[in-house]
């Protein structure tokens, strides 16, 4: 008789798991609380435009990586067509001089060489170690609690000529790597390649992915790349049910036995898995039970990627000489809540995907992180009237500084479109309203926190809060070790089934 495994969110991790537990025989069932698949993974509609919040990259998008190989287990990553874009970002200073972080190597280093000779040292350093991590193609077939001893040697092996950049770059973070450089410019562009926090050696990943293309936008956006995952589930026999919140997760004989929906309704089953936001699975649905000193380390001490403020503007015209990843100085500091000012602003110029906006029109958007998501959690909840002229007010603030940057913005916005710390929360129940789950450190490391709890039999977690450092790939990896590691505690060899799915634009 086949298993039955309820899986609890519908986003990348629980596509993930569930399609890769379909293709091993299992009965699987995904409980979502939305009413759409892909949890953060996500676009919405507005009117003509298409908000995409999420996909800046997509590693493994290119055959050069071995996550291509993982997606294409999943979907037809032929039938996706990739936008790689020429630079990373343009980031400019207070004078307008711009430095332009491209994704060649051999131009991005002449680049940093030309706009700041006093840093040469730096910056050859710097590009020679996304060069040497070019070639690594990170082992991810099977999870690391299930890897016998070859199978670990060989991993070693394999690693072994990246040590070297290892040991010494993911030990030191962005921001403090930064300050090596003494240009301001190229001091201001590498502190803010990502999170400030998270060890430069992940951004030096990010560039050597993007050099082989295997790092790439899908057009189409976020909703429709998650879509495709959603389709392959329900197409191998999956169930997916849309707006049903778990509550409770039921134990009994130490044992994962079903979930509970709020008014009562029971689903039984032989596995449980929570792809769902670690702190309520945690502490709401499993009541705090089964907490073991690593999982505590992280929840009462660890970073988490922080929260967004992120506008979207459809505008009525094309911004073809606007870089598509822009960040530049601001004239005043925008005051985005009352812990969070920006001196710099970071706008996305969303025209390498035309299916996103009309023709000649142009999705432009800007996402301003706060950590501040209390702060709007409470005005959502007992202010609305302030909460709607909070959103109101930052969205004018963006025009006008948009319309003293580019010029012709203000008459032409057709749409506007504000999501808070709140929505995310409304949205995902993401703890924070992280967008990311747990921020990696240099502290922690490229450690994962455990799938299985100490104690409780037949329940596994997968998903940003399992994986640290988050991601796309990182979550779909982490439902696909869920189900090899369901499929061990079941004796089933696991098999994958590549997806052939024909392309589709919804
Ligand atoms: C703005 C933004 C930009 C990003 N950019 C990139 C990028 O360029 N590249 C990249 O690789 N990654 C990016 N990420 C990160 C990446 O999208 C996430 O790390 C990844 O999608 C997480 O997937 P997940 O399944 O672990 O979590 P989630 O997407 O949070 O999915 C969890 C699901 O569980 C559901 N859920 C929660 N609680 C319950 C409950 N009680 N009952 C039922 N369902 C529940 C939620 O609704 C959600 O659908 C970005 C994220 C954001 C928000």
């Amino acid at each position: 008789m086949r298993k039955k495994v309820l899986i609890i969110g519908g986003g990348m991790a629980g596509l993930s798991a569930g399609t890769y537990l379909q293709m091993n025989g299992f009965d699987t069932e995904i409980f979502e609380l939305n009413q759409v698949p892909g949890g953060v993974c996500t676009s919405w509609k507005r009117g003509d435009y298409t908000v995409d919040w999420c996909i800046h990259w997509l590693v493994g998008s290119g055959s050069s990586d071995s996550f291509y190989e993982r997606w294409s287990e999943l979907i037809d990553m032929g039938h996706i067509e990739i936008v790689d874009h020429e630079e990373y970002a343009v980031v400019e200073d207070d004078d307008g001089n711009q430095l332009h972080l491209f994704t060649d190597l051999d131009r991005l280093e002449a680049e940093l060489l030309e706009k700041a000779p006093e840093d040469e040292k730096k910056s050859r350093e710097f590009v020679q170690a996304c060069r040497r991590l070019c070639d690594l193609n990170m082992p991810n077939d099977q999870p690391f609690e299930m890897a016998n001893l070859w199978y670990k040697m060989k991993w070693t092996w394999k690693m072994l000529p990246y040590l070297g950049v290892f040991g010494k770059f993911s030990r030191i973070s962005t921001e403090d790597y930064a300050r090596g450089f003494k240009n301001p410019l190229l001091r201001k562009a590498i502190a803010h390649l990502f999170e400030p926090e998270i060890p430069i050696l992940f951004c030096m990943m990010t560039f050597a992915w993007m050099h082989k293309k295997a790092a790439g936008y899908p057009i189409g956006g976020s909703m429709n790349f998650a879509r495709r995952i959603a389709d392959r589930y329900v197409e191998l026999g999956g169930r997916f049910y849309y707006g049903k919140r778990v509550e409770k997760i039921l134990v009994e004989n130490n044992c994962a036995v079903g979930i509970q929906l709020p008014g009562g309704a029971v689903f039984r089953g032989d596995y449980v898995v929570s792809a769902a936001d670690g702190h309520s699975t945690l502490y709401d649905m499993l009541d705090g039970k089964y907490l073991d000193p690593k999982f505590e380390e992280y929840y009462n001490r660890r970073k988490t990627f922080p929260s967004l403020v992120f506008v979207a503007l459809g505008v009525g015209r094309n911004f073809r000489s606007t870089p598509h990843s822009y960040m530049f100085p601001l004239k005043t500091p925008f005051r985005i809540d009352p812990q969070t000012e920006l001196n710099d602003l970071y706008i996305r110029v969303h025209h390498f995907d035309p299916t996103l906006a009309p023709y000649g029109k142009t999705l432009v958007s800007a996402m301003m992180e706060t950590r501040n998501w209390e702060y709007w959690v409470n005005l959502q909840r007992n202010d609305a009237d302030k909460y709607a002229a909070e959103k109101q007010r930052i969205v004018q603030t963006l025009i006008d500084i948009l319309e003293d940057k580019l010029g012709d913005v203000r008459d032409l916005v057709e749409m506007t479109d504000v999501t808070t710390p709140a929505t995310i929360i409304g949205f995902t129940n993401n703890w924070k309203g992280s967008f990311e789950g747990w921020l990696i450190t240099p502290e922690t490391g490229f450690t994962q926190l455990p799938p299985t709890l100490r104690g409780l039999g037949n329940f596994y977690m997968c998903g940003h809060w399992v994986a640290v450092g988050g991601g796309l790939p990182t979550a779909m990896m982490s439902g696909r070790n869920t189900a090899q590691l369901i499929c061990a505690h079941e004796n089933k060899r696991f098999e994958v089934h590549a997806g052939t799915q024909p392309a589709l634009l919804s």
